[in-house]
């Protein structure tokens, strides 16, 4: 029998979700559905000096509105709970004490500021920033410069420390990752992380490798920044017995700044005008609200889609694809081991291709509470009569508001720069007699209307083109909107009478 794919998404509670949270997100879910595995959400909070108020619901929020729900998590529970880690802290020490009984990790009973004389100490042109590693730790109060006797006394009094991880000396790290193939690290270069806390809590390096194996992780997906760290997991895996349990990793590619390098940041959002984060973020400490593609009016089918493409393709020119289809066709080896630029007008493209594909009826209940909010009561029915006539002219969501406004607004100003000119007394009287016209005229359907319309312009010696625009500005104001006469069926003969009638009264002023 095959393991079961269990793959977890495991964000710390500091913030908002971004771009590069959720297409990790995303990419766990697309192999745990592809392989009909478990998609985990486990919260890393043992750094409690970064824990954020409502972050993680934060996070639950936005895989909801992604539609990614996991299968096991703090909210829904599981075989394998609990699922914050701070609710898990009692399980992590003696995993800690089995490293230092092996011999690869060992108590440190250094104060900060022996830490910072270290720092100060063997500060060198070559290395600014001398990090605890096997250069100086006998030079350090630890277990291992310590005599076992000096140790004991130490533990006995109560005095505080830290358990650190023994980096070996002249070892290489080797694993394959599932994008970038075989990496390999040398270990004289990293540090003797922390793994044990003062004050009991694990770091999440130990924390980390402990619960994915405790939760039967199979396979493992983060950002590349983690890349650095991983020697240190694998070690912790091989010190702990685990190793033919290890999952296999993946670290994908960083999501890049438009315009330049690096990765992208809330900076760069703010900078050129686009969010970065899932859904609005409102950052208890500053109060401060960073906007999210939610509100900005992306539908979720398109923030996923466009993140999907952020570092995958199927290897043929198709960009539109539903989760359904990501689902099936998702393959970690068609993901790039480059990063990938963000790029915004691709977003926009992205999501105005979701909006013109998504049922009309459908987005009633996503248009409606927009409109309310600009005081406009909507009927669900005519809404999406509404919605079916505009929605190819909208990139946003929210764009429906000014792209519909007038559907349920009579006009209260008019593009008089645009009629002004050219109105004459010929164009009063032929407008007169369609008001009159399309009091019984029928059907009251765009295509018989605008049939009449014309033919009865070119019987009064006017051309068509001249006219239109004047009905159009009649109708809504200015020189916007889907057809003329889709409008003037959609509102009603009723409201075109009073709409005209009530421009023709305006505009007799310019005769
Ligand atoms: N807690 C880490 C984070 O905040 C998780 C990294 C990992 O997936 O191992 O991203």
């Amino acid at each position: 029998m095959s393991t079961k794919v269990r793959v977890r998404f495991a964000p710390s509670p500091t913030g908002g979700l971004h771009l590069g949270g959720v297409r990790t997100v995303l990419y766990n879910y697309l192999f745990a559905r592809q392989n009909q595995g478990d998609f985990i959400l486990r919260i890393e909070d043992t750094d409690q000096t970064r824990f954020v108020e409502g972050a993680e619901q934060y996070i639950i929020d936005c895989l909801k509105w992604c539609g990614l729900n996991p299968d096991e998590g703090p909210h829904i529970g599981g075989t394998y709970a609990p699922y914050r880690q701070s609710e898990r802290k009692s399980m992590y020490r003696q995993y800690a004490d089995q490293l230092v009984a092996q011999g690869n990790a060992y108590y440190a009973f250094d104060l900060p500021e022996d830490l910072e004389k270290m720092r100060e100490t063997f500060k060198t042109p070559e290395n600014p920033s001398p990090q605890y590693d096997r250069n100086v730790r006998d030079k350090m109060r630890n277990s291992l410069s310590l005599t076992t006797e000096e140790t004991q006394q130490l533990l006995a009094n109560g005095t505080p420390y830290v358990i650190r991880i023994k980096m070996p000396d002249n070892e290489t790290v080797q694993f394959n990752d599932m994008i970038r193939g075989e990496v390999s690290f040398h270990t004289g270069l990293i540090d003797d992380k922390v793994l044990l806390k003062a004050d009991g809590m694990p770091t999440y390096h130990l924390a980390v490798v402990v619960d994915d194996y405790l939760m039967k992780i199979t396979h493992a997906f983060r950002g590349e920044e983690w890349l650095p760290s991983s020697p240190v997991h694998v070690l912790l895996w091989k010190y702990l017995g685990w190793e033919a349990a290890m999952p296999q990793w993946a670290h994908l590619p960083l999501i890049l700044k438009p315009d330049g390098n690096g990765k992208l940041s809330k900076r760069d959002g703010d900078r050129l005008g686009f969010p970065v984060f899932a859904m609005d973020w409102q950052d208890p400490k500053s109060n401060e609200i960073n906007q999210g593609f939610k509100e900005r009016g992306f539908l979720p089918e398109a923030f996923v889609n466009m993140l999907a493409m952020m570092g995958w393709n199927d290897g043929t020119d198709q960009e539109i694809f539903s989760l359904d289809e990501l689902i099936s066709k998702f393959s970690l080896d068609r993901v790039h081991k480059a990063g990938a630029k963000f790029d915004f007008e691709k977003a926009k493209w992205f999501n105005h291709e979701w909006i013109k594909k998504t049922d009309a009826k459908k987005l009633v209940a996503l248009v409606a509470p927009l409109l309310e909010k600009e005081g406009i009561q909507t009927d669900p029915d005519f809404l999406e009569k509404v919605i079916q006539l505009v929605k190819e002219r909208c990139t946003f969501l929210t764009d429906f508001v000014g792209q519909s406004r007038f559907f349920f607004e009579t006009p209260s100003a008019y593009d008089n720069a645009a009629v002004q000119p050219k109105w004459n007394a010929e164009k009063q009287a032929f407008f007169t007699g369609m008001v009159t016209d399309f009091k019984s005229f029928e059907p009251f359907e765009a295509t018989a209307l605008e049939a009449h319309f014309k033919n009865k312009a070119t019987e009064k010696g006017l051309k068509p083109g001249d006219v239109m625009m004047p009905m159009r500005i009649m109708l809504v104001g200015g020189k916007f909107g889907p057809g003329v006469f889709e409008i003037a069926e959609t509102v009603g003969r009723t409201e075109t009478i009073v709409r005209m009638e009530k421009a023709l009264n305006l505009f007799a002023d310019f005769l």
